[in-house]
């Protein structure tokens, strides 16, 4: 194994800002503190990254993750996971808008509506990744009940090729069971079949629990 393949073998993928707190650890902060001025400073922060840095720090973690996936030995059947809401779809514009502040509900709607857009690097990503005849599997905390609006949406944005679409149940939801611990076992399940060799998601507890392989973790700074 030469110097770069282990370089790229040991190192953690993660953006790490200390310099933009994300919408709601500001918001928390105001609601504590009425007196606390900084809120709108930190809306500005977070504007400021996403229009500005975030798609630079996507394209540097997504060169270095095909640069990865390019230098190991790729096993049979070998799968790479993808999260879908910000990490591979994006409502940004819809949250600024809104002025951050926006309710779940209202984003159940757009996503009924078809409304998520494709985050430009990480599909451009996406497409070199097919290119290179890579397996993708989404798996997604969106209800069961949008796997429909939730692929065509995928389609209509340029995600055209993947091995599946795997939302979360209705009734495990109902019964309680949390989002990440259904995402492992569902990884589980995924590795029966396929080897995972990387996950991609904009949150860290997407990779609790096992069965990712490599883990990129996008940056957030919007909840
Ligand atoms: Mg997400």
């Amino acid at each position: 194994m030469n110097f770069v393949k282990l370089i790229l073998l040991t190192i953690p993928f993660y953006v790490i800002s200390d310099e933009i707190i994300s919408i709601p650890k500001a918001k928390a902060q105001f609601n504590i503190d009425k007196n606390y001025t900084n809120f709108e400073h930190h809306k500005q922060k977070v504007k400021d990254y996403y229009e500005h840095q975030y798609h630079n720090d996507l394209q540097e973690i997504c060169q270095n993750a095909l640069l990865y996936f390019l230098s190991i030995k790729r096993p049979e059947n070998a799968v790479i996971i993808f999260d879908v809401d910000d990490t591979v779809m994006s409502h940004y514009h819809f949250y600024k808008e809104k002025n951050f502040e926006w309710t779940v509900k209202e984003i159940h709607a757009r996503h009924h509506q078809l409304q998520s857009k494709a985050i430009k690097p990480i599909l451009e990503f996406y497409i070199q990744l097919i290119k290179n005849k890579f397996k993708i599997i989404f798996i997604t905390a969106r209800r069961s009940c949008l796997k429909k609006a939730t692929y065509q949406n995928l389609i209509q944005e340029g995600y055209t090729n993947f091995e599946d679409l795997i939302l979360f149940p209705i009734e495990l939801r109902d019964k309680g069971v949390k989002a990440p611990v259904w995402k492992a076992n569902t990884r589980e399940e995924v590795s029966k079949k396929y080897n995972i060799i990387g996950s991609f998601s904009d949150l860290q507890e997407d990779f609790e629990g096992g069965h990712t392989g490599k883990c990129f973790k996008l940056p957030n700074y919007l909840y």
